[in-house]
């Protein structure tokens, strides 16, 4: 038996809880290829063109697995640290099924309801019972999971924080989405244009959740989703200690253009430039509204010195 897992959305939060969990039971796997202009572009075709980007990928990316596994890996998150999730994250199983209606294919998923302590467990165990598998194993290979993936986000929070502490290249902090500034296709050449550009980019997703989420209340009481107050709350912590904050979007996102209108309101005195990504352009022209932000950087700098 073969899992297919996507290589979108919700993996990029929890690539170490889904590969330890399926090691520790002897599951093979197959995680599909980083995101490239092909899977974007099958993705895009399956879509209704109000679909938003990241969902749009994970389309394409369950297209690429479709043949290649026997069972297509599809969780469902519904709540996390007492907030909701957009309706794209609520609404994706029903949609992943309607759209491979023709296809046959056999789905994996584990529905994570609630944010209790013990839902994401519970959620995990029905999975594995699923599998035929035992009680015992499920707990154990649950624990080791859960316990890997936070030791991930620590210790990339805490190199981070190193990194922010010890830098003296300007550090831009990057808003964006896990599954949008992890991918290849839509948030790593901003990374990387960022670097070759002598910036630090500070990842607003890697910060602690729960800190950020806890901070975000001081900007908003009314924001429902979890994911955007993660980000929110980050901005909130960390404004006053950044040259710049570049916000990544993609198109056509709800919960993104209030946000992103919110931050640009609420922040003040620094440069801010908002980076919308769609499955047309992508990253094209970027390099260059990138470099101009920069120079507007370097020279708020140069004035504030003399
Ligand atoms: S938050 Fe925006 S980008 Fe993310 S799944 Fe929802 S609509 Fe799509």
């Amino acid at each position: 038996m073969k899992i297919g897992i996507p290589r979108a959305l919700l993996y990029y939060k929890n690539e170490k809880l889904w590969t330890t969990f399926f090691n520790e039971l002897g599951i093979d796997y197959l995680i599909s290829p980083q995101t490239n202009k092909e899977i974007v572009s099958n993705g895009a075709n399956l879509a209704i063109d109000e679909t938003c980007l990241p969902t749009k990928i994970l389309l394409g990316h369950i297209n690429y697995l479709k043949d290649k596994c026997d069972y297509v890996f599809l969780p469902r998150v519904a709540r996390a640290f007492g907030c909701g999730m957009c309706t794209k994250f609520l609404a994706q199983v029903d949609l992943v099924k309607n759209t491979f209606r023709d296809d046959n294919l056999n789905y994996l998923f584990y529905n994570q309801e609630k944010d209790k302590p013990t839902s994401e467990y519970k959620a995990f165990l029905k999975m594995g019972k699923f599998l035929k598998l035992k009680g015992k194993d499920i707990k154990i290979a649950y624990l080791k999971a859960r316990s890997a993936q936070d030791t991930f986000n620590m210790l990339r929070q805490e190199m981070q924080e190193k990194t922010f502490n010890e830098t003296t290249k300007n550090k831009v902090l990057v808003v964006a989405h896990a599954y949008n500034v992890g991918d290849e296709f839509v948030g790593q050449p901003i990374i990387k244009a960022l670097k070759s550009l002598n910036c630090e980019p500070i990842i607003a997703e890697y910060f602690n959740a729960k800190e950020c989420i806890k901070a975000s209340y001081n900007l908003t009481k009314t924001l429902p989703w979890a994911y955007n107050r993660h980000l929110v709350g980050a901005v909130e912590l960390y404004k006053d200690k950044v040259d710049g904050i570049v916000i990544l979007t993609t198109f056509p996102c709800g919960p993104d253009s209030m946000v992103n209108e919110m931050i640009l309101h609420k922040v003040k005195n620094l440069p801010i430039l908002l980076l919308t990504m769609d499955a047309q352009d992508a990253t094209a022209g970027i390099e260059t509204r990138l470099e101009s932000y920069v120079d507007i950087i370097n020279f708020k700098k140069e004035r504030a010195n003399e």
